[in-house]
């Protein structure tokens, strides 16, 4: 059976699951939707994997060089685009906790690793 990809149009959840050609979408595994879309499918299902890894990492380090150099909004503007074409769940929650931080008033810096950490555990 051949792999394929799914995007959940709620969560916006990006998942990978083995389905014969003929079944019905499966429904996100994260919220359970039905609006699922297939995305279209790469045979080289794990060298896509790292690819994917790999530019999500490109993402999260120039959102936080736009952080380091205190430029929140850009990182904002940043991670809305990015989110777009590559919703990965840490694009999303440091785009997610990032829409809630108040625009720094002084010399404020903020570093997503910590930003990352502070979500994960509320
Ligand atoms: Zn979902």
């Amino acid at each position: 059976m051949p792999i394929y990809e799914f995007y959940c149009e709620n969560c916006g959840h990006i998942f990978e699951i083995l389905l014969s050609p003929q079944a019905e979408f499966p429904p996100c595994p994260l919220c359970n939707s039905q609006e699922v879309t297939k995305v279209p499918s790469i045979f080289a299902f794990q060298d896509k994997s790292a690819r994917r890894a790999e530019r999500e990492r490109a993402i999260l380090k120039r959102a936080s060089d736009y952080l380091k150099d205190g430029k929140l909004k850009d990182a904002k503007n940043f991670l809305e685009k990015a989110k777009m074409y590559h919703p990965t769940d840490n694009i999303k929650r440091l785009s997610e906790t990032l829409h809630k931080v108040k625009p720094p008033s002084g010399g404020f810096l903020i570093k997503p690793e910590v930003v990352i950490t502070k979500q994960n555990k509320g």
